[in-house]
């Protein structure tokens, strides 16, 4: 490290800035092709909400009739997973929507170590416990990026920038454009998850659809139930499971509301177990184990990008020259109060691309964005959110800043080839399933 400007300063190829799975799968790819790589964290650990969240399910790895779409780096973190006994078999399952649904589900405290073990081993550096809070922009290039760490504030200068912070902080210090939502649209709803058990789950399981509806529906009218779902996973290692059960309807960059929602999540989480131990078959032993560390985010910044990924084009489904990752999540909105799901099927061999321009956002040449916050409307957010895709779109964020950063010249964004790139992540074993 040298000094600028009286403080510490870096130079690098990559800077990745957020460590949830977008950001650990973009930084592990781009170290992959060479670049040097620095992935800020603001916690002491990575995954964001896929460990910190504690959602414990990787869901919709293929189509309804089991064309896979995602594989590359997501594959090799389910398979890292199982070499530790944390990750369980793939399933397919139905939806309380009567919708069938597969996922893998994981033990969040071990995925921990298999991002750890994923970085460390790509040779990327990790900054953990460090947060974005300032952004130098000239023009449409981003030529800094502060970080506030321990050891004071560390500027960094890098080639190309990926914002991977689900909320696109450093986009958002950039003054870069963002996409409103329409009338009638409201941010989807964040959620603490819960641990609880022991379960017993051979009568848990048995409970058919239905019955599981009639017993969320119940909760929900008695006031027990912040949501009308008893959705769950079972943690690989014990008896337990996590539950998606509260709702919390709340702009998480407003810092106050923020606060106020961890603390009314913990509230909805303990009064939802009262009632899983009360009502539900299976749950009669089981108490709260553990809450998530935070509360989970579904949604918040989108930035506006060279193309805006819609709904239609996902439904249609649209072929894209510059996809760069397949999915097969329906649209699944949490309305902010209430206690439904508005959840459109796919048709049974339906998958849709994501193309690499919404990784772009305007008016900025060196800078990318992957995860929850990458150019699409509303609802098509609500189906490519997932961390199956977020994965997927990280690891071609990752390939192509490491493209652009080595194209000799002021790095751009913009000039990295499509058909190249999607060649690289044939190659490396991702995008699947077109
Ligand atoms: C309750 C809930 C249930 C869900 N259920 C499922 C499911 O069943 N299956 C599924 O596949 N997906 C599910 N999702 C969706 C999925 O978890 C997320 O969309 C996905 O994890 C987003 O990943 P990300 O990396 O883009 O963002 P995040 O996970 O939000 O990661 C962003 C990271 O950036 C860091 N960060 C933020 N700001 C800064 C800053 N200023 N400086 C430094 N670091 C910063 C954060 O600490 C975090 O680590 C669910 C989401 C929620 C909230």
């Amino acid at each position: 490290m040298s000094q600028a400007n009286g403080r510490a300063a870096m130079t690098v190829d990559v800077l990745v800035c957020g460590g949830g799975v977008a950001g650990t799968m973009a930084a592990v790819a781009a170290a992959r092709q060479g670049a040097s790589v620095l992935l800020v964290e603001r916690y002491g650990f990575l995954g964001g909400n896929a460990t910190g969240g504690a959602v414990a399910q990787f869901n919709s790895w293929q189509t309804e009739n089991g064309r896979r779409v995602i594989a590359g780096l997501a594959s090799e973190v389910v398979e890292r997973l199982r070499a530790y006994q944390a990750a369980g078999e793939h399933e397919v399952f139905v939806m309380s929507t009567g919708h069938r649904m597969d996922r893998v589900g994981y033990a969040p405290e071990v995925l921990k170590l298999v991002l750890d073990d994923l970085v460390t081993q790509a040779g990327v550096q990790p900054m953990l416990h460090a947060q974005v809070c300032g952004v130098v922009r000239e023009g449409e290039r981003i030529q800094a990026v502060h970080l506030l760490t321990k050891s004071g504030v560390i500027e960094v200068n890098p080639r190309v920038v990926i914002d991977t912070s689900g909320d696109i902080d450093v986009l958002h210090r950039a003054g870069a454009d963002f996409l409103e939502l329409d009338a009638g649209d409201a941010l989807q709803p964040a959620t603490m998850m819960f641990r609880f058990g022991p379960i017993d789950f051979a009568r848990f399981d048995a409970l058919a659809p239905a019955e599981m509806q009639a017993l969320a529906r119940q909760g929900y009218e008695s006031g027990e139930l912040a949501r009308a779902a008893l959705h769950s996973s079972r943690d690989p290692y014990s008896t337990d499971g996590w539950f998606n059960i509260s709702r919390l309807g709340i702009d998480a960059t407003d810092a106050s509301a923020l606060s106020r929602a961890e603390i009314e999540g913990r509230r909805q989480a303990w009064k939802a177990a009262a009632y899983l131990r009360r009502a539900v078959p299976g749950c009669e032993g089981g108490r709260l184990q553990a809450f998530a560390t935070q509360v989970g985010i579904r949604e918040t910044r989108r930035v506006r990008g060279d193309h805006v990924l819609t709904a239609e084009e996902l439904l249609r489904p649209e072929r894209f020259a510059d996809g760069i990752a397949c999915g097969a999540y329906p649209i699944d909105i949490h309305p902010a109060a209430g206690g439904e799901l508005i959840y459109s099927g796919l048709g049974a061999d339906h998958a849709y691309q994501i193309p690499y321009r919404s990784l772009i956002p305007s008016g900025l040449c060196n800078a990318l964005v992957a995860g929850r916050g990458i150019s699409a409307t509303h609802a098509a957010l609500a189906a490519i959110r997932v961390m199956t895709i977020s994965m997927a779109v990280g690891q071609a964020a990752g390939t192509a800043a490491a493209m652009a950063s080595q194209a000799g010249g002021a790095p751009d964004v913009r000039r990295v080839d499509a058909a190249a790139l999607r060649a690289s992540l044939v190659a490396q074993g991702s995008l699947v399933g077109e």
